[in-house]
């Protein structure tokens, strides 16, 4: 006997999960291994895949998001404000169990453009510092609260152990997909932002099905900044 998922429960979302096309081996994006790092809103990859990174981790953690990711295969990336990480560090490990990797995102949130070397390098490292106590692994990525950075901030984020900075060419937010670009259709190396925010299961399945309309395949940041 089948019966259908009900609407808004686990085995209904990943029922709404498209097929995608098998992802290519990933070719990693050039990295230069002196001087300023790079600040990425879309990677410089002409391969048939996009990102999906998710912020915060304060607001909301909604519960079946770890196994979402899990039963879906969906690949993504934390960039977590490391109090939420250590206040809620079991809710993280579990999506990093299904296959996220978790990424730095300052200590309290504020904007960095404009503040001293000495403070963005606290906010930095004392996060990097952080997570890799939590979940293991240094952040080889960050991302400025708000998007907001000026050249300290990549100074310091390498300083830290970041190889790139990362924006964003897409928001999701409440299961719709709003298009910081003009072409209004997700492009090969596009990176969506989501927030942990108690409709992230609905903006999961809207990137997902935004990917899959522009005929790419999500694929996980860590595999091209390498
Ligand atoms: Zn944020």
């Amino acid at each position: 006997m089948t019966t259908k998922p009900v609407p808004g429960s686990l085995d209904w979302y990943v029922s709404q999960v498209p097929t995608f096309p098998e992802a290519p081996p990933p070719q990693p994006v050039p990295l230069t291994a002196t001087g300023a790092i790079p600040f990425w809103h879309r990677l410089p990859t002409d391969q048939k895949v996009a990102f999906i990174t998710i912020d915060d981790g304060g607001l909301a953690r909604p519960p079946a998001v770890a196994d979402f990711i899990w039963r879906a295969h969906i690949p993504v990336t934390m960039f977590l404000n490391s109090p939420a990480a250590e206040e809620h560090d079991v809710y993280f490990r579990q999506i990093q169990v299904a296959g996220g990797v978790v990424e730095n995102h300052t200590i309290r949130h504020n904007s960095l453009a404009g503040r001293s070397y000495g403070y963005q390098k606290r906010e930095i490292c004392g996060a990097a510092d952080k997570l890799e106590t939590l979940f293991g692994k240094r952040a080889t990525l960050f991302r400025p609260p708000f998007g907001e950075y000026d050249s300290t901030t990549l100074t310091a984020a390498r300083d830290c152990g970041a190889k790139a900075v990362l924006h964003w060419s897409e928001t999701v937010h409440e299961g719709k997909v709003r298009y910081q670009t003009p072409e209004k259709v997700v492009q090969p190396g596009d990176v969506l932002l989501m927030h942990f925010r108690p409709a992230l299961m609905d903006d999961l399945l809207a990137a997902l099905k935004a990917i899959h309309r522009a005929g790419l395949t999500p694929a996980l940041l860590e595999d091209y900044i390498r």
